[in-house]
């Protein structure tokens, strides 16, 4: 392998990366087509990366967890993509859990980090998008209504990701009308669902066939009752307990799109170098070199971005702009980069036994989920450069 760019790292990175890249190579490439090819959900892979204490990185050790910080959760996430392996279906249980630990009460902090640490329990989905309201999400529609010791819930989600591997999801709704709040971001409300006793009683699954295998459903809602108590942070306040989850979702998606990148790049410059074309390695060709060169640049700069990101969240300090702009560098550098690995793997980039065609598949979501290219745009345009509101 050719020599790499110096690194910075501190020892313990660099530990957690030999380890998650040992533990991810007992599940070859071979082990996520089979699962691709089904739709199945890799049990057995989110169970070993739980219990090996990777995925609950963040919880803290009072709960059960390591206590470690987003710049080590980024790493296990972009080595588990640099395998080979698809994170989109273990992730959420990284950032969703940090809606409970920085807005849960007390209560719900004892009840439930320390079996999400165990593995016991799963929180791995996250319900917010719906189908009419998609991006502008403080017009969502889904509305939670007191009624004693109860909220009522009625409304629709869709691409609700893992939510049949999960035991709970955070949700959001609306708790007050939009009409009737000084600011659209106010009046919304989060949520903790037991999923397993709300299926069936109000809440309704139903799987979406999509492009890639991400467990994603539709969900309807009718009448589910939840308990009070299951409210997360204060009533109203909910758009603040999911929009602190983001940041560290952004941070997260733009590493697995780092290891997305890394990944196609090592597996086209290996080809470039052993495939003989004309006689001689297709990489000797220039123009099949540049290209590579070019997106191993495009993938080490978002790199940088993405551990910027990384250390001010860690830091508590405003990290907004860095994460949305990690995202966005990443996810389109890793896009270019399977782009380019699929080019120069010719033919063979369509045989499913390349596996570059699932990840090809797999790292275009990041342009459009957990956010757009185009509001992260708006978001650097009018948060960050002061240009006048477009919505
Ligand atoms: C596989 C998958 C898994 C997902 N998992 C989850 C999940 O677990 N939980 C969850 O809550 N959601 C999930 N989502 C939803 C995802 O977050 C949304 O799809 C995404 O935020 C975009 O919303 P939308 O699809 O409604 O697009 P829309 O909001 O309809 O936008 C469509 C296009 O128009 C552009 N656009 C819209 N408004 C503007 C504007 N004002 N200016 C410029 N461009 C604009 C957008 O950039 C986008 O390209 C998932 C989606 C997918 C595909």
């Amino acid at each position: 392998m050719a020599e790499r760019l110096a690194t910075s790292e501190s020892g313990e990175i660099q530990e957690i990366r030999t380890a998650v890249r040992q533990l991810c190579g007992r599940y070859g490439e071979d082990y996520w087509l089979a699962l691709d090819r089904n739709n199945d959900y890799p049990t057995a892979f989110v169970r070993e990366l739980t219990q090996s204490g990777f995925l609950t990185v963040l919880i803290p050790e009072e709960y059960g967890g390591a206590g470690l910080g987003v710049a080590e959760a980024a790493v296990v996430m972009e080595e588990v993509c640099r395998s080979g392996a698809h994170a989109g279906a273990c992730h959420a249980q990284m950032y969703v859990m940090g809606s409970v630990l920085r807005h849960g009460n007390d209560e719900q902090k004892r009840r439930y980090l320390p079996k999400i640490a165990s593995g016991e329990l799963r929180l791995q989905s996250f319900g917010v998008t719906e189908p009419t309201t998609g991006t502008d999400t403080t017009s969502l529609k889904t509305v939670a209504r007191r009624d004693g010791d109860d909220y009522v819930i009625n409304g629709q989600k869709v691409w609700i990701s893992r939510i049949q591997h999960s035991d709970l999801m955070v949700l959001l709704a609306r708790t007050t009308p939009k009409e009737q709040v000084a600011r659209k971001t106010e009046g919304l409300s989060a949520f903790i669902v037991d999923v397993k006793a709300a299926e069936g009683n109000g809440l309704e699954i139903r799987p979406i066939e999509s492009m890639i295998n991400h467990h994603s459903c539709e969900l309807f809602f009718d009448e589910l009752r939840i308990p009070r108590e299951n409210l997360l942070g204060e009533e109203g306040a909910g758009f603040k307990v999911i929009l602190d989850g983001m940041n560290a979702e952004r941070v997260l998606i733009a590493a697995e799109c780092v290891g997305d990148g890394r990944y196609f790049i090592d597996k086209a410059t290996a080809y470039a170098k052993e495939r003989i074309v004309f006689d001689r390695p297709i990489g000797q060709n220039q123009g099949v070199q540049f290209p590579i060169a070019r997106c191993y640049a495009e993938v080490e700069a978002a790199a940088l971005m993405v551990e910027k990101a990384a250390r001010l969240f860690d830091a508590g300090e405003p990290c907004g702009a860095e994460a949305n702009i990690a995202k966005m560098l990443a996810s389109e550098a890793s896009w270019r980069a399977g782009d380019v690995c699929m080019q120069t793997h010719g033919g063979f980039a369509f045989a499913k036994e390349y596996h570059i065609e699932r990840k090809f598949r797999e790292t275009r979501l990041y342009q459009i989920a957990p956010i757009s290219t185009n509001l992260i745009l708006s978001f650097i345009g009018e948060h960050v450069l002061g240009m006048p509101r477009s919505f």
